[in-house]
This record gives structure tokens, C-alpha cells and sequence, in this order.
């Protein structure tokens, strides 16, 4: 694999003992290179190999039904890795505490972690990395190009990074080796996992009546794939705007918990279209898109508030401040779907009813929050705080960007001054009105 892919967190001398991957972002088996990574240096050192994924009682806003996605696709990676000779273990608690007990308890000699540009995971990484005294190597398994590699600086937009991407990109398409049994097998006793009782132990809002529409694993985020590749992939740029004709391909919870690897993506869509060009369609949104999100992310520590948006965004923001709102509605009418407006409530009940709401709809929805709620600051709040509770995919670098996105102008330019928005880019009812039927959305998802 390539080198650069990986890099060392800390400068401890390597000794002998097992090795951890502890498994987070990306929560595959196949075509991970944080896990190619551990197993190669274990096989190296002829030591066992360990993974460990770390249980957190409540994370982000997530609720049980998108605990309960992520955990049964947590038993499979356990059954596969059953067969690989690969012991899997669930900790419960405080990274900082439970790993660094982990390390202790069984003379680990190395740790590998999966990247991830969010604030939650780089500080559990420092704390990490304060208290131990052994190796800590970080992959960057979700990004095709390491977002390390891809650029050095908060990119300012799409066309920015895009170069930067193209010059590299080919170069980073290699093939996935595969995961071999591993031959050193790990002699201590562990706990085997009751899934149930892990269930019990969470600290999540229950009260999801709707169950989602997708399925967790490796293997249906390869069926959804395929059939993306075989029946929606060359009308993709048709359909992709249509919310009725679900034309998209349905991959953001799958990429999102890591369960199949953006790369495997392109691979496999190469072989029946060809990448000569990564602007406007799938391409751009799967490639440049999502790796532009973990580099806001990585790059601008308030990704998540106002702080984050370019300057021209706010001066416009404030001159708008005191702009009579025609409408104000708190968290619970959003949450409820209490809007005036039917399309915005179908939106929010596509995303409640399924956990994925379509991309279309996502600005739309996004900047009616900012239109009617009384400050952009509440508005990024109100919009994170639904997006991170029920989208399936949410908690995830894209959220925040598409957020920033719609009430920040993160990424875009400025547009024709107006109301509230300022030179914020706009979208009317009308303006959705003449794009698709909206009238057959409303009625499919409507209360
Ligand atoms: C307000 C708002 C909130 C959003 N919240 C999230 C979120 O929480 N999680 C999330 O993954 N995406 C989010 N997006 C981006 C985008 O809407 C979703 O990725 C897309 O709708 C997922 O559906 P799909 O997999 O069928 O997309 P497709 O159109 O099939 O795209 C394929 C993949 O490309 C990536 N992608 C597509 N559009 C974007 C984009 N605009 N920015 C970054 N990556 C993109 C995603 O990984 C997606 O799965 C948000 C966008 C907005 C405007």
C-alpha cells in the first residue's frame, strides 16, 4: 500500500506484543487500509492482531435506530472476522480510559486508528497519545487521497481542490490486496459480545417509531452498489435532482459508517464509465465533494458554527440580522413537520419515516431553517441537531459542510442580495416547483 496513506502520530521505539486496530470511521473488513496496514506489520512481527471498536452510551444526537444500524453491521465484521482468525472486541466507555487499559492489561505494542477529521475523535486521539508510550499509526482509510496528502490548507471551494485532487488521483487508485487469515492467534480469553445487553447499555432517545429503510454490512452496501452501477449510474445526471425518481445512488449511509470504501466506488464505476472528467456528476459529488468536506472539517475547527464561514458569508449574515423573519418556528414545529410549507414537512418526514432524505431536498430544507428561525446561530444549530438525529449518514464531515453550505455560503460565492439571506444563495417553493412533480413527493411522504 502506499506509504502515505499512513502516518506516525507519535516517535516510540516498536517492541514486541499484539497489535490493536481500533476500528472506528470505517467499519469494514474489506478494502480497509488501516486494517491491510495492522495486519501486515502484526504478520511482520508475527504477533496476533487485535480490533477493538470502542462503544460510546450516546454520540453526537445519534438515536437507537441508527445505534441499531451501526451495531448489527458491527456483528457481521465480528462473524467475518471470526473466520480470519482476527479476535473482535467491543469496549465500553472513554477511549482514553478503556484503550489505554486495553494496552496495559495486554502489552499491546502498537495501535492503528482510522482517520477522521472530526473534533470528537482527533481529542480522544490526544488524549490517547499523551498518556501511552507505544507506536500510534493513522490510516486515512474514508478519503481515496489521504486529506493530509491532498492539500495542506482549508480549500476555498470546489474548483480549488479539484486540481489537486485530478494531479493525484490516478495514482491512488490501486487495488485492495486481501485480508488473510491471520496465522498468529491471541491466547487470551475476552468476553464474547452480547449484542443485546450492548443495546441496553446506551444512553439514546428510543422513541423512533419508523424503521429505516436500509439495511447495515458490507455486503448490502455492495448490493446497493451494484445496482447503482447497473441501473441509475449513466442517468445520474439526469435523475439526480429528481427526489421522485430516487436516481441517486442511496451510498451515504454505507460510506458514511465506512461500510464500503469511496475507492471500491470508483473502481468498480470505472469499469463502465471512464473519469475523464470530474466536474458536475457522480464523479465530482463522491470524489471531490466528499473530500472537500474532511478538509473543511480537518482544516477549520468551527466547522460546526458561524465561526467557520468566509467572511464576506457573515458581514452579509449581520447586515441582514434584524430582517423582519415572516415566519419563526421552534426545534419541536420543525421536528414535528409544523411548517406552513408541505413541501419543507415532507422533506423532514422523508428523513424521519427512512433516515435519508434526498439531496435535492437537503439545501432546500437547510435554508428555509435559515429563513425562519430568528439567527443563523440558531439556525446552524437547529440544522445540525436534526441532520445528526435522524439522517442515517449524519454526524459526518459532509453534514456539517452541507450545512455551512446552505446557511453559510461555505464553498459557494456570493449571490444577489435579498431578505434575511443576504448574498447567500436562495431557494424558493417556486424555484422547486418548476425542477420536479412536487405535488407526488408531498403525498408519499406527508404525515
Ligand atoms: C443541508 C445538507 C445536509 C447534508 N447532510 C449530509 C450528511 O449528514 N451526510 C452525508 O453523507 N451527506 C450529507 N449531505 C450531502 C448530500 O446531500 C448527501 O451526501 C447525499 O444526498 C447522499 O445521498 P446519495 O448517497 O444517494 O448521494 P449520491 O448523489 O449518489 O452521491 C454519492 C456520494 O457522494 C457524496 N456526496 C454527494 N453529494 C455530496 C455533497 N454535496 N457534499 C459532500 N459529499 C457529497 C456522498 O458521500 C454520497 O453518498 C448534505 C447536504 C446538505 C445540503
Amino acid at each position: 500500500m502506499r506509504k502515505e496513506r499512513v502516518r506516525l502520530v507519535n516517535n516510540f521505539k516498536e517492541e514486541d506484543g499484539p497489535i490493536i486496530y481500533w476500528m472506528s470511521r470505517d467499519q469494514r473488513i474489506h478494502d480497509n487500509w488501516a486494517l491491510m496496514f495492522a495486519q501486515e506489520k502484526a504478520i511482520k512481527r508475527r504477533q496476533p492482531l487485535i480490533i477493538l471498536f470502542c462503544l460510546q452510551q450516546k454520540f453526537l444526537n445519534a438515536t437507537q435506530r441508527i445505534y441499531n444500524f451501526m451495531l448489527d453491521g458491527l456483528k457481521k465484521v465480528e462473524r467475518s472476522l471470526n473466520k480470519l482468525n482476527i479476535p473482535f472486541i467491543i469496549l465500553k466507555g472513554a477511549p482514553e480510559k478503556i484503550i489505554l487499559d486495553f494496552i496495559e492489561s495486554f502489552k499491546i505494542s502498537n495501535i492503528i486508528i482510522d482517520f477522521s477529521p472530526l473534533r470528537i475523535k482527533r481529542e480522544w486521539i490526544k488524549r490517547i497519545h499523551d498518556q501511552i508510550q507505544i507506536p500510534i499509526f493513522e490510516v486515512d482509510t474514508h478519503n481515496i487521497i489521504p486529506c493530509w496528502e491532498v492539500s495542506n490548507k482549508k480549500e476555498y471551494a470546489a474548483y480549488t481542490i479539484r486540481s489537486k485532487i485530478q494531479k493525484k488521483l490516478n495514482q491512488y487508485l490501486d487495488q485492495f490486496p486481501d485480508v488473510k487469515k491471520h496465522p498468529y492467534g491471541w491466547n487470551e480469553s475476552y468476553e464474547k459480545i452480547d449484542w443485546e445487553k450492548l443495546k441496553k447499555y446506551l444512553e439514546v432517545s428510543n422513541n423512533d417509531v419508523h424503521d429505516l429503510r436500509y439495511n447495515p454490512g458490507e455486503t448490502e452496501g455492495s448490493s446497493i452498489l451494484k445496482q447503482f452501477l447497473n441501473e441509475k449510474l449513466k442517468l445520474y445526471n439526469q435523475n439526480r435532482n429528481d427526489p421522485n425518481l430516487d436516481g441517486t445512488s442511496n451510498l451515504s449511509p454505507y460510506l458514511h459508517f465506512g461500510h464500503i470504501s469511496a475507492q471500491r466506488v470508483i473502481l468498480e464505476a470505472r469499469k463502465i464509465m471512464n473519469i475523464s472528467n470530474l466536474k458536475g456528476g457522480f464523479y465530482d459529488e463522491i470524489i471531490v465533494r466528499r473530500e472537500l468536506s474532511d478538509n473543511f472539517c480537518y482544516y477549520e475547527p468551527n466547522y460546526d458554527n458561524v465561526n467557520g464561514i468566509h467572511d464576506w458569508a457573515i458581514e452579509t449574515l449581520n447586515f441582514h440580522r434584524k430582517d423582519k423573519r415572516e415566519y419563526i418556528y421552534s426545534l419541536e414545529e420543525f421536528e414535528k413537520a409544523k411548517t406552513h410549507d408541505k413541501l419543507w414537512n415532507a422533506a423532514q418526514m422523508q428523513m424521519v419515516k427512512t433516515g435519508k432524505m434526498h439531496g435535492y431536498l437537503r439545501m432546500y430544507w437547510c435554508k428555509k431553517i435559515l429563513e425562519w428561525t430568528e439567527t443563523p446561530e440558531i439556525a446552524m444549530k437547529m440544522a445540525i441537531f436534526l441532520n445528526n438525529k435522524y439522517e442515517l449518514d449524519g454526524r459526518d464531515p459532509n453534514g456539517y459542510v452541507g450545512i455551512a453550505w446552505s446557511i453559510g455560503g461555505v464553498h459557494d460565492r456570493a449571490w444577489n442580495e435579498r431578505k434575511v439571506f443576504g448574498k447567500i444563495r436562495y431557494m424558493s417553493y417556486n424555484g422547486m416547483k418548476r425542477k420536479f412533480n412536487i405535488t407526488q413527493y408531498i403525498e408519499k411522504y406527508s404525515i
